[in-house]
């Protein structure tokens, strides 16, 4: 069977917290024994992909910022595909909205309203590191985006204001603009008319044109990967750091697997893997 491997990277492949992904060791000498394409597949930026490809040795495409673009290495493939741009030696295959857009648009809907919004472009790399546990050097690379802005929503206690009401006034705002939001494990993101479902299936196609037929595995943890998880044809979902799933996701079709992020994550391919055997 030759698998593809679609992956989320923050509180799945890689602890919430710590950023770890020891846990998953086992499983990911596997997949490099079984020459498996491990593709990212997050709402991280190409700057920090890169930067855990070089560290994990991992030279497949992969599809940064919630589906904003799939970054595909040149000459990685021998079929021929469509793609945008070539790019710091990728064909990029562009599915987002630019960066400059959505950050025009959130602007507009926080002087609407009088709550603050927060985005990556509004902090540095110190606060953004002080925000996410990043260190400085990742920070940097987080605030490199290109097709996705992550954002928090900022309500004062005294200001005694229904939080559900302003995230739904929020996002009908994003909606009503032509653009399209999801929630991942720690922000808010504010996107174009991408998602990770779309890019799994774009470069699925092109494994298939590559490879022949091709069995997907596709991991997750958060309401963002519920796309992903449906474009895949083994969809999982790991626990959050809580030690349960993610409730907003219920699914029958997918594999509920016990174990927070890498654990589970771990558990999940070890024992696809070897049953295949
Ligand atoms: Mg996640």
């Amino acid at each position: 069977m030759k698998y593809i491997i679609f992956t989320d990277m923050d509180g799945t492949l890689i602890d919430h917290d710590t950023y770890s992904y020891k846990e998953a060791e086992d499983a990911l000498q596997l997949i490099k024994k079984n020459n498996i394409p491990l593709i990212f597949c997050t709402s991280k930026t190409r700057k920090e992909i890169e930067t855990f490809c070089n560290k994990m040795e991992v030279n497949h495409p992969f599809i940064s910022e919630n589906g904003g673009a799939i970054y595909i290495p040149i000459n990685y493939f021998a079929a021929e595909y469509d793609y945008d741009i070539e790019y710091e030696g990728y064909n990029v295959i562009e599915l987002g909205t630019r960066y400059n857009i959505l950050r025009n648009v959130l602007k507009d809907i926080q002087n609407a309203l009088e709550t603050e919004i927060v985005g990556f472009g509004d902090l540095d790399a110190t606060q953004i590191s002080q925000l996410t546990g990043l260190d400085i050097k990742s920070a940097e690379n987080a605030s490199v985006r290109e097709y996705d802005e992550a954002f928090t929503i900022k309500i004062q206690d005294e200001q005694n204001i229904d939080v559900n009401q302003i995230i739904d006034i929020i996002t009908s705002k994003i909606t009503s603009s032509g653009l399209t939001y999801t929630k991942g494990g720690r922000f808010w993101h504010i996107m174009g008319d991408n998602d990770k479902g779309k890019a799994v299936a774009i470069l699925t196609d092109i494994y298939q044109k590559e490879l022949g037929n091709v069995k997907t595995i596709g991991l997750g943890d958060s309401l963002n990967d519920l796309p992903m998880l449906h474009s895949v044809d083994i969809p999982i979902l790991v626990q959050k750091p809580t030690g349960s799933h993610d409730p907003e996701i219920t699914d029958p079709s997918i594999n509920y697997i016990d174990g927070i992020g890498p654990v589970g994550w771990n558990k999940a391919i070890t024992n696809i893997l070897i049953k295949d055997r």
